[in-house]
């Protein structure tokens, strides 16, 4: 079984790299179950999908919530037969000094990036056990495999995602489940546009976001290379980023 047909939940996908990722894997021909919070930017992409011969699904899903990724699951199941495919997309991100002791933003970060993943695995690893099969993609970043001053606590909640992952595939080799972690560098989505409350700072980091990040369809494309493979097969690792990006 290649991409076609294979059922992608996509947590994220009101915007950027997670709208563009349900957008190009419907395109191939999955079924794709929308998860996000704002529903009225996940109705429209379910309908521009359905409107040109895809098929598609939205839930209103906060990651923070376990029962919103056990709602996002159940649709799949109930709506297309099967999960195939969780991409654990959804994130924020703060830009700051840890001097700046900005323990809401840390406490998001750790909420949605760090214990939203965990809330995917918890929904989706008992049907992927019950099916025999299933392929878990999360979405990380260069910022974790670089560590730059202000991205410390971003940093540490992607490479936390990217340790549970290995942790789990090292638990998984009775090829029942996949895993890839996606790191992603600059891309140009709205991840930004909540990243720094000082409106100098923002229109800067938004600039340099302007002039190096790529298009949210590179990581799309990465996606479905991970999910477009032999059953044997596991993408573990891919890195994309701007062929200018230091
Ligand atoms: P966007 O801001 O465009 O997308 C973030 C998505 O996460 C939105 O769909 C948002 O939907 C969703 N989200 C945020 N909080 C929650 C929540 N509590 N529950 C459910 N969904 C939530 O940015 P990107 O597309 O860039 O971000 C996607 C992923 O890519 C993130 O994990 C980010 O860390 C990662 N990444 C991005 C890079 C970049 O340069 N852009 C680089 C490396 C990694 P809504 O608000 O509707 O809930």
């Amino acid at each position: 079984m290649t991409i076609t047909g294979k059922v992608v939940a996509v947590t994220g996908a009101s915007s950027g790299i997670g709208a563009a990722t349900a957008r190009h894997l419907a395109s191939l021909g999955a079924p794709v179950v929308l998860g996000a919070r704002r529903a009225d930017r996940l109705d429209g992409l379910a309908a521009e999908i359905t409107a040109g011969g895809g098929r598609a699904a939205a839930v209103r899903v906060d990651v923070t919530d376990p029962g919103d990724l056990r709602a996002l699951v159940d649709t799949a199941v109930d709506r297309f037969g099967r999960l195939d495919v969780l991409v654990g997309n959804a994130g924020v991100s703060r830009i700051g000094p840890m001097a700046d002791l900005d323990v809401e933003g840390w406490s998001a970060m750790v909420d949605v990036n760090v214990k939203g993943i965990l809330h995917g695995i918890a929904a989706a690893l008992p049907v992927f056990r019950r099916q025999g099969r299933g392929h878990l993609v999360t979405v990380v970043s260069t910022s974790g495999l670089k560590i730059v001053p202000t991205q410390a606590v971003y940093a540490g909640t992607k490479n936390a995602v990217r340790t549970l992952l290995e942790g789990l595939r090292q638990e998984s080799t009775d090829g029942v489940l996949r895993t890839t972690s996606i790191s992603p560098g600059y891309v140009r989505t709205e991840l930004v546009d909540h990243a720094v409350d000082d409106p100098v700072a923002r229109e800067q980091a938004k600039r340099t976001m302007a002039e190096l990040g790529i298009d949210p369809d590179a990581v799309a494309r990465a996606v479905a290379f991970a999910i477009d493979q032999p059953e044997d097969v596991e993408i573990g690792d891919l890195t994309i980023r701007p062929a200018r990006q230091g």
